[in-house]
């Protein structure tokens, strides 16, 4: 088995509505070992877009690093993602945060994943449910423009 955590996003349609949809399917992808509350956050890196919603999960899975990417692409596809520009609107967003304690760094999977650590969407709801980085969000800029969900 191995451990994986997963970073959700989406500002298009119902976006909280396409977290809790995107959580549902991860499920079949391996067992969610926790997963964190809602967040509202800033559009990011493209500022001209809706806010977006943002989760992290950790999974539980035997799925190697490739085929976990290629599960939650088969993911974000069925949810009818398509593609736009870079850090632009999206239906859904998953990505690999970190996968056990390893490293890869090829053109279409860099683990773990680039700048996680200064974005306070991915962070902070991860903070929320792996301990190991619960000092890391001290670092953040203040304030972290983020909002839990009600
Ligand atoms: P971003 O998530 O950076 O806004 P996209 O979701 O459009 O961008 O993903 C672009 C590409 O990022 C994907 O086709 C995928 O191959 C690649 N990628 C690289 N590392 C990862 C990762 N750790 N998790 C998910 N996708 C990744
Ligand atoms: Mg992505």
């Amino acid at each position: 088995m191995h451990s994986a955590a997963i970073a959700i996003g989406s500002n298009l349609g119902n976006p909280a509505q396409n977290v809790r949809k995107a959580i549902s399917a991860l499920r079949g992808v391996g067992d969610l070992t926790a997963v964190s509350r809602l967040y509202r956050s800033e559009p990011w890196g493209e500022e001209n877009q809706p806010q977006f919603i943002n989760a992290v999960v950790l999974i539980s899975t035997t799925l190697e690093p490739r085929e976990l990417l290629t599960a939650l692409q088969e993911i974000e596809r069925e949810m009818g993602r398509t593609p736009t520009y870079k850090w632009g609107p999206r239906i859904i967003d998953l990505d690999i945060v970190y996968y056990d304690d390893i490293s890869v760094d090829e053109p279409d999977l860099k683990i773990p994943h680039p700048h996680f650590r200064e974005r306070s969407f991915v962070l902070v709801p991860l903070a929320e449910i792996d301990s190991r980085y619960a000092d890391a969000t001290a670092a953040l800029p203040d304030p972290v423009g983020l909002q839990v969900l009600e």
